[in-house]
């Protein structure tokens, strides 16, 4: 490709990106399509021969678009939003260009210090408490698995290198039973054997016990073991749930244990300063987590690692191989020693584009709009006689059941038929919704969080679910077991 025919593909692809973000919400936002279909689409083997670009970009259209689920698209309330917007979609598009890996200082000095500089700025966002030092990694799941990996090493004294860090050294790690699954991912990969996780229980608001998670670490303390790292929950993926953090902290310190926060999806929310509290307490946190690529307006991937221990996540992290030396090594950060991977991308790029683009302000009013959307959503399922909540809703999550007179009794029948009604609203191309199970129920969840959704499209939602729930109700009772 020419200078000249980049420019010019290059300009029909802006054409047709501005078109599609602007016309997704007539799309399907789950594709009608079944496994296999696209691969049987395409063709066995590479192209030998060199292709016109324009056909390239014309079977785009014609055999992946149609299998695309659409994360743009207004009607989004399924799991929680990967979020995307056209500055941070323009400043990847410089970040592919530039292609830069941005390993260490000396690969890419601006982007070593624009991470700098904008993780700095994320902190006063969220009103981190100083002391919080950021890196960017990939996602919510590695920054877990780095905390993991260096509250193991810290706990260990270190010894890794020499002895080999295994279950036999008996750490323990700690997290309420609604935590998401990357905690036990991660205790996995770091070696801490499939018997170090604690499943600590919840409350009636699904968030961590403190008591228990007490009783757990002096338990095992007692027995010899080593309570290494506890994992609390600001904003569960099922439900949204916040664990207590300043009673969790007060445990972690008493036992020495290594305090970290996964708010993947919630921390976003604490840019606003009435939903701030949400991280009450993280002041005595060793690290946390959350994702501007969920509800910040940055596309996929950008994940924020605050910690407060950079030393212990460099002893943990760092090995410099001669190759990898530079001169300024004692004066600058090198990122590559701050997490799983050697090779970087330059994230921070789009983080600065899209904060300068919509100001602090502007992401505080979109987050505002979701949670007052989730909380008028929510007052509807409450006012109907027929659907229940089935956890608070607090933030932009509301999940809820239909729950009609003739089935008022917990168990497989009412299960089958939410299964049923969220198959229905789902099938109708319009809206995409996600279930998840609390205490064993089936649970519906709409999560408020995409960019361009509006009250049109919650209302749309809600008469979608009731109108499936008509006609589920008329049904008889005999059609088989729901799927
Ligand atoms: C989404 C989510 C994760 C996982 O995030 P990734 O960035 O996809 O790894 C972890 N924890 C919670 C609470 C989440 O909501």
């Amino acid at each position: 490709m020419t200078p000249e025919q980049f420019r010019s593909h290059g300009h029909q692809l802006v054409d047709w990106m501005a078109d599609y973000l602007r016309d997704v919400g007539h799309r399907r936002v789950v594709p009608e399509t079944t496994p296999g279909a696209v691969t049987r689409a395409l063709p066995e083997r590479p192209p030998e021969q060199a292709e016109p670009f324009e056909q390239v970009v014309a079977d785009f259209e014609r055999l992946i678009l149609p299998g695309m689920t659409h994360w743009n698209h207004p009607g989004w309330f399924a799991y929680f939003a990967a979020n995307n917007s056209p500055p941070s979609i323009l400043a990847e598009m410089l970040t592919a260009t530039l292609g830069a890996q941005c390993m260490s200082w000396q690969t890419s000095p601006a982007a070593t210090e624009l991470e700098q500089v904008t993780m700095r700025w994320l902190a006063r966002m969220l009103e981190l408490p100083a002391g919080f030092t950021g890196v960017i990694q990939d996602t919510a799941s590695t920054a877990t698995l780095v905390a993991l990996l260096s509250a193991r090493e810290r706990a260990s004294g270190f010894a890794g290198e020499r002895l080999g860090v295994g279950p036999e050294q008996g750490l323990r790690v700690y997290a309420s039973a609604e935590a998401h699954s990357s905690i036990a991912k991660g205790v996995k990969l770091a070696g801490y054997g499939a018997e170090a996780l604690r499943s600590i229980p919840v409350d009636e608001r699904y968030a961590l016990q403190p008591d228990a998670l007490g009783e757990a670490m002096a338990r095992d303390a007692a027995a010899g073991l080593v309570p290494a790292c506890v994992v609390a929950t600001v904003g569960s993926t099922s439900s949204t749930a916040i664990d207590p953090l300043p009673a969790v902290a007060e445990l972690c310190r008493r036992h020495g244990a290594w305090l970290h926060v996964d708010a993947a999806w919630a921390g976003s929310a604490a840019v606003v300063p009435e939903l701030r509290w949400i991280l009450d307490g993280v002041e005595h946190a060793d690290s946390l987590v959350f994702n501007p690529h969920k509800w910040l307006l940055v596309n996929f991937d950008l994940s924020a690692y605050f910690v407060r221990d950079v030393d212990t996540l460099l002893r943990t992290f760092t090995i410099t191989p001669e190759f990898l030396r530079t001169a300024h090594d004692p004066d600058v950060v090198n990122f590559r020693d701050w997490g799983i991977q050697l090779g970087r991308r330059f994230r921070a790029l789009k983080l600065w584009f899209v904060i300068r683009s919509y100001g602090v302000e502007g992401l505080r009013s979109m987050v505002r709009r979701h949670v007052a959307l989730a909380r008028e959503f929510a007052g509807w399922v409450e006012a109907d006689s027929e659907f229940e909540l089935l956890a608070p809703a607090a933030l932009g999550l509301v999940c809820f059941r239909y729950r009609p007179a003739a089935m008022a009794t917990d168990g497989p029948g009412l299960d089958g038929l939410n299964r049923k009604l969220l198959a229905r609203v789902n099938a109708s191309g319009r809206v995409f919704l996600t279930h998840t199970a609390l205490r064993g129920r089936y649970a519906i969840r709409l999560a408020v969080g995409q960019r361009c959704t509006e009250r049109e499209h919650v209302e749309e939602a809600w008469r979608l679910v009731r109108a499936a729930a008509h006609d589920l109700a008329r049904q008889p009772p005999s059609d088989g077991p729901a799927r």
